[in-house]
């Protein structure tokens, strides 16, 4: 589809560019985002297997810190001792092992750090000794642990076995944050004979053993630890979405799904990755030596989780900000270009169509050339060197009658005229082809129907840097001018009133007839005459029917003579015949023949005019030959005019012979 819309082309060119660069560019970014998120899963998984292998080790250091002082002879000893007095007041020797067990656990409390109590208890709940990061008061042995779970459950215990409590909030001994979560960890202390003397109890800050896991949100990862309820165990974030003993569905549903689904595995949590798996102090000890351990129903497994923040396109960019100005400037250029296209396909568009409307009209205007050259009222025709037609109009090929095919490359143009005017032809193409370039002639054509056609052609030879290439010539029809050329010499060669040739007329006769019979030695004889009396005739019945009776006198003669013998009228009532081939004797003959033939033969003047409509008359002729050795007709008409004379002298109507 040709979209013709200059806006909807533009829009396009916009369009087009930003969807090729966006396919370019999309499976880059999107292979490379691929990489960046398999390596944030990689980075997450990694992770978490380093945090949970840390909390574990510490978790289970402490637990055999405590079944390792569990077993301690010193503390058995003092609840033995104490259990045979019976009584809080103490001897000697307790107190000295009271005191060591003190120093020993204040050696243990500063030496890791991560207890926040360490207590032993009697097996009536009675604490005997302890120790802690905070002050104890009062004094033992006055706290009784009978109601709390650890001990409770500990009395349950065989030796090497262990209670651990969930995290639960209790005393800190840091003055800056009083309460934190903590852990108890509890176990039976059993004498050599098996009996039981008492419970250990062992308080690890859990913070502290969770300080190494990443808790901000804003860094690039961020620890989630929940007990099988999905409750948070970890300390306070700094987000207060998240705090200890909060369910992790209220946050992070999705995670929770997933954390409670599966054991472990990496899910995607809209625009985080989870690396997650769980574990349960029931059943994985991790290097522990305990036998069994315990802790609160409904708590285990736990699950620990690192979220990461999943790699988007758009950090992509944000990460390197010249990266950015790159796709920018690429969108930019590609745009750019796109439009430069349009632009300028509309530029050349809008030339096509000119040139097309140009040629359009050219090709019109061509045609219309064609045709006013084809159909011009004048020949056209071009000639090679050796005159062969190469082209030639229409017109010119109606007036020769052939066809195109016939002439051009096959005649040669001088083949086309007359040979009476070829001399002429051939002299102007001879200076059509010589250094004026140009010549003109008239000639006949002679037409297929052996008709000619008179006409005057110009020609100019067309030269280039080559030379010569070809003549061209304009061939005017010159029959109309030539019938009027006739016409006119005829009127003036003629007399109006008669027809006859004029004075004129018998010179121009006299001299072909004088050369000929000069070339063939043949008689040529003059008769001049006159009507007689013609005044009178004009006089008497007026100059009309004078003039009827010159030309009943021009028709009378022209039956008498011969075709060849020119007869004229000299002016007035006056005559001439030229008799080629006239002897003496033969142009008396005629002479005395015109004048009895005048004589007997009334001109016809219609009956108003006389009685019978006729009217005689007559005329006096002279004769004389033209001499051989004569160059004009003067000498001759002189003579026979003399006849004449003396015809009219001697009575009119009659014949006299002039000789030379
Ligand atoms: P002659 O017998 O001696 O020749 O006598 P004529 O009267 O014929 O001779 P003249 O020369 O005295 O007269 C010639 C006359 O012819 C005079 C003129 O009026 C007349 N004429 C000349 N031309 C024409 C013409 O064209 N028409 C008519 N009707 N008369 C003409
Ligand atoms: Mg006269
Ligand atoms: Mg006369």
């Amino acid at each position: 589809m040709i979209i013709n819309l200059p806006w909807a082309r533009l829009t396009l060119a916009v369009l087009l560019p930003v969807a090729l660069v966006t396919l370019t560019l999309t499976p880059i970014f999107t292979s490379h985002l691929e990489e960046r998120i398999d390596g944030t899963r990689r980075s997450a998984e990694s992770l978490l297997s380093s945090e949970y292998d840390l909390l574990l080790r510490g978790m289970n250091e402490s637990f055999n810190q405590v079944l390792a002082t569990a077993e301690y002879p010193l503390l058995q000893r003092f609840l033995s001792r104490r259990d045979g007095e019976q009584t809080p007041t103490w001897g000697l020797a307790a107190k000295d092992d009271w005191e060591q067990l003190e120093a020993l656990f204040d050696t243990l409390l500063t030496h890791f750090g991560r207890y926040t109590h360490l207590t032993v208890v009697d097996t009536e709940g009675r604490e005997w000794v302890a120790t802690s990061t905070v002050p104890l008061l009062p004094r033992p042995p006055v706290v009784d642990h009978g109601a709390t779970p650890a001990f409770r459950q500990a009395m349950t215990l065989q030796a090497r076995d262990l209670y651990v409590s969930p995290p639960r909030l209790g005393a800190s001994g840091n003055e800056q944050e009083p309460v934190t979560p903590v852990i108890d960890m509890a176990t039976p202390i059993v004498d050599d004979q098996g009996e039981r003397l008492g419970v250990l109890l062992f308080t690890l800050d859990w913070s502290q053993l969770t300080a190494s896991l990443p808790h901000a949100r804003e860094s690039q990862a961020e620890a989630l630890l929940v007990d099988a309820q999905g409750e948070w165990l970890l300390p306070d974030t700094v987000h207060a979405d998240e705090r200890f003993g909060q369910p992790v569905t209220e946050h992070w549903p999705a995670a929770w799904s997933a954390m409670s689904s599966y054991n472990q595995g990496t899910v995607t949590l809209d625009d985080h990755l989870l690396a997650f798996r769980s574990h349960d102090l029931r059943t994985q000890h991790y290097r522990s030596q305990a036998g069994m351990i315990i802790s609160d129903p409904g708590t285990q497994p736990w699950r620990l989780g690192i979220l990461m923040q999943q790699p988007s396109f758009w950090g992509l960019l944000k990460e390197n900000p010249v990266q950015l100005l790159a796709i920018a400037l690429v969108y930019l250029l590609s745009v750019a270009c796109g439009v430069f296209w349009v632009l300028s396909n509309h530029r050349l568009r809008e030339l096509r169509q000119r040139a097309l409307l140009f040629s359009r009209e050219a090709r019109q205007y061509a045609s219309e050339v064609q045709d006013l050259y084809e159909h011009a009222p004048c020949g056209y025709h071009s000639l090679d060197s050796d005159g062969r037609v190469v082209k030639m109009n229409r017109t010119e090929l109606e007036w020769l009658g052939y066809r195109a095919d016939e002439v051009i490359g096959e005649r040669h143009y001088r083949d086309l005229v007359t040979p009476a005017t070829r001399e002429a032809f051939d002299a102007a193409f001879r200076q059509v082809l010589g250094k004026g370039q140009e010549g003109s002639a008239e000639c006949e054509l002679l037409c297929r129907d052996s008709s000619r056609l008179p006409v005057a052609i110009q020609a100019t030879a067309q030269v280039t840097e080559d030379g010569f290439q070809y003549s061209r010539a304009t061939v005017f029809d010159l029959s109309e001018r030539k019938a009027l050329e006739a016409r006119l010499e005829r009127r003036a060669l003629t007399d109006p009133l008669t027809d006859l040739g004029n004075r004129r007329y018998l010179e121009g006769q006299a001299a072909m007839e004088m050369a000929r019979a000069e070339r063939s030695g043949a008689p040529l004889s003059l008769i001049a005459i006159d009507l007689d009396h013609f005044k009178r005739i004009n006089d008497t019945y007026g100059h009309d029917v004078g003039d009827l009776v010159l030309q009943a006198f021009a028709k009378l003669a022209r039956q008498v003579l011969r075709d060849g013998d020119v007869l004229c009228r000299m002016g007035g009532e006056e005559f001439a015949v030229l008799l080629p081939d006239t002897n003496r004797e033969q142009a008396l003959r005629v002479a005395e023949r015109l004048r009895e033939t005048v004589a007997t033969n009334p001109a016809r003047v219609g009956k108003d005019t006389t009685e019978d409509g006729t009217l005689a008359y007559t005329a006096s002729l002279g004769v004389t030959l033209v001499s051989a050795g004569e160059s004009t007709l003067k000498p001759a008409i002189k003579r026979a005019d003399q006849g004449l004379y003396a015809a009219k002298g001697t009575g009119r109507n009659r014949v006299r012979w002039q000789a030379t």
